[in-house]
């Protein structure tokens, strides 16, 4: 199993980083240790003075495939939650100086929340989810999944030219605008459709 990440798809997110948006997807990946299932707790790492919170919308791969043509991606992909991708953003803008890879960043233990998962088929319309994260009660990320730059059915047949794109793998699909810090003490929630799916307490 592997958790495969989107950079920059929301276009003012990247605005938000000063990064340009990219004319392919950005990919990185975290493994299976990242993930943290369950609401567990997640533990702030000591190499960072500055840990950020994403709040992503999860697509989980429903059997494998190589070259699978944009058409017919959506076949791949049956059942969505809600995920954070917590990133070391002090780390992440060093290595990013240095041109160097990301995962220290953004790899790590229990860097990867996943609520419960849903049926694509119970949403009201699959190529437009609406997503929020709060922070001790307070939302903070808002996110409608049709402002993305590359879509679900786009990411699945860009990746799989690369990978074999696995029966249970997972991918984060991008972070709309509104990241910011957190600290020990921190809880919070993730809802897709209003539905709540996800709460992490941040130790
Ligand atoms: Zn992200």
């Amino acid at each position: 199993m592997k958790i495969i990440c989107i950079g920059r798809n929301y276009a003012a997110h990247a605005a938000e980083m000063k990064s340009a948006v990219p004319d392919n997807p950005m990919i990185f990946m975290k493994p299976p240790t990242a993930l943290l299932l369950k609401d567990k707790p997640m533990y702030i790492p000591e190499f960072t003075k500055d840990l950020h919170y994403e709040a992503e919308i999860v697509i989980k791969i429903a059997k494998n495939g190589r070259h699978v043509q944009e058409e017919f991606a959506s076949e791949y992909y049956n059942q969505i939650a809600f995920g954070i991708d917590f990133t070391a953003r002090d780390l992440q803008s060093k290595l990013k100086e240095k041109g160097h890879p990301w995962e220290i960043a953004k790899a790590f233990n229990g860097s990867a929340p996943v609520g419960k998962f849903i049926e694509k088929s119970s949403l009201n319309d699959p190529n437009n989810i609406n997503f929020q994260l709060s922070k001790n009660g307070e939302i903070v990320q808002k996110g409608q999944s049709n402002d993305m730059i590359f879509s679900f059915s786009y990411l699945i047949a860009h990746l799989s030219r690369y990978f074999l794109i696995g029966k249970g793998d997972l991918i984060f699909t991008g972070t709309p605008a509104g990241v910011g810090p957190t600290i020990i003490g921190d809880t919070f929630t993730g809802s897709i459709e209003g539905h709540e799916l996800l709460k992490c307490a941040v130790k």
